[in-house]
């Protein structure tokens, strides 16, 4: 390979990256996009420098700007969530589970978590599966019971399987309540009370809800009896790709240590500022913007379900969050992959996920029954309920009708010409995909 015209590749290619966002309808549920302020803060010396230990405590010289924006974020996350201790410094949602596990459970304990087809992130898993808790912290995976029509944990089913493990000897360390697919709030209020009777600790996982939960929306873990919060600070709520605990002052020694010196050395300082600056628009704009992001979810699910499409939860809403979940076994194209690259053709930017009862008849991951949608990032380019609409009918042309995606997308490209710039930010001068260029 030749080194210059490789590195022309590789900027070439960043453009065409953005140069196709900024064409398509983005609907990752784990995904958002943050405003020009944060992308400003990302490209700072921030990211050539390290700060290890806790602000005024550093491991390292020449942190005096870099601790005080420590320390804002720090109180802006106390604030916003109303915690008594936020820790900033995880790296990612990942991390902050392992913080998490490192801080409250041995090797070899067991804890409950929800398994991947109901919902569970790789990081709840079990070792066989190469999931974060059973592979890296050698903890033994038990599964909350699922209600498949309800989106929810069946709490009676759980709460027998506990008595019934306990009586074993089977003791549960740790309950790890959240999800991947999180359309509901979960029952931690129940699960805290029987936690106790155990003695056991609740955490909580908050990657996708974090942004609800921060505006006061969707539910409050830590007023409902969780322990620990961990989340990712990039789906609901709209920061750099990045992680952040919230706790009680009673658990503050126990996860710095389980972070610093346990799981983090560089706490990726670039990021941490954007996340400052992202919790300043947050406190300003969170709550009209999560409230947008909940109306947007609900009514893409009805229109979509309005034109034929199998919305699952629809006696409930369809969702209390920013997630839908939806299952294409009866439309023409019979599955998620299919449904996924179809939609990708078409400019619209979803992924296809197992849906509850997918493994019990026989469907696996790589052509799972469903399909996931999140509204953040469309939420934060400023769209409402009736581009939920126009949404739902280019889907519905791509995947009940069978039109040819091509032809989709050039409307699709229409459609998001009115929708560049950022909401919900203190400036946008400049658009939400614009390439920026320093050379
Ligand atoms: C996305 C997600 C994570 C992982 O977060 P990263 O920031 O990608 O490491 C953890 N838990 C849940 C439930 C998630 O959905």
């Amino acid at each position: 390979m030749d080194a210059r015209e490789t590195y022309k590749r590789v900027f070439q290619l960043l453009r065409e990256h953005h140069d196709f966002f900024s064409r398509c309808i983005p609907l990752i549920a784990s995904e958002n996009v943050t405003s020009p302020a944060v992308r400003e803060a990302l490209i700072s010396d921030f990211g050539h420098r390290y700060a290890e230990g806790w602000p005024g405590e550093r491991v390292y010289a020449g942190c005096r700007y870099i601790d005080e924006v420590e320390i804002i974020a720090i109180e802006l996350a106390k604030e916003i969530f109303r915690a008594e201790f936020v820790d900033v410094r995880p790296i990612s949602g990942v991390c902050a589970n392992l913080v998490m596990y490192t801080a409250f459970t041995e090797p070899g304990d067991r804890i409950m978590a929800l398994s991947i087809p109901d919902g569970g992130h790789i990081s709840m898993a079990r070792k066989g599966l190469w999931g974060t808790a059973g592979a890296v912290h050698g903890l033994r995976v038990q599964y909350f019971e699922y209600d498949d029509e309800n989106l929810n944990i069946d709490i009676d089913a759980t709460i027998k399987k506990i008595r019934r493990l306990e009586g074993e000897g089977k003791h549960i360390k740790l309950y790890l309540l959240g999800a991947s697919v999180f359309p509901f709030p979960h029952p931690v209020k129940e699960i805290s009370e029987i936690a106790a009777e155990y003695g056991a600790k609740v955490a909580y996982d908050a990657a996708h809800v974090a942004g609800l939960i921060g505006a006061g929306l969707f539910q409050d873990p830590l007023r409902e009896g969780a322990d620990c919060v961990q989340m990712s600070t990039h789906k609901t709520l709209f920061g750099p790709q990045r992680g952040m605990i919230l706790s009680w002052e009673r658990y503050a020694e126990r996860l710095k240590r389980a972070l610093f010196p346990a799981n983090v050395s560089n706490h990726h300082l670039h990021t941490l500022a954007g996340l400052a600056v992202a919790l300043c628009e947050f406190k300003e704009f969170g709550r009209a913007y999560a409230r947008q992001v909940v109306r947007n979810a609900k009514a893409l699910g009805q229109a979509l379900y309005e034109r034929g499409f199998k919305v699952l939860g629809e006696s409930l809403g369809f969702t209390e969050s920013h997630v839908l979940l939806v299952d294409v076994v009866d439309t023409p194209l019979r599955n998620g992959f299919r449904v996924e690259k179809t939609l990708e053709k078409a400019g619209i930017i979803v992924n296809r996920n197992l849906l509850p009862y997918d493994v019990k008849k026989g469907r696996h991951y790589r052509e799972p029954g469903g399909i996931r949608l999140g509204v953040s990032e469309v939420t934060r380019l400023g769209m409402k309920e009736t581009e939920m609409e126009e949404i739902a009918e280019f889907m519905k042309r791509a995947v009940i009708d069978g039109e040819n995606p091509e032809n989709i997308s050039r409307e699709v490209e229409e459609f998001r010409k009115e929708y560049q710039h950022c909401h919900y930010c203190f400036e946008r001068a400049v658009e939400a995909y614009r390439y920026i260029k320093l050379r």
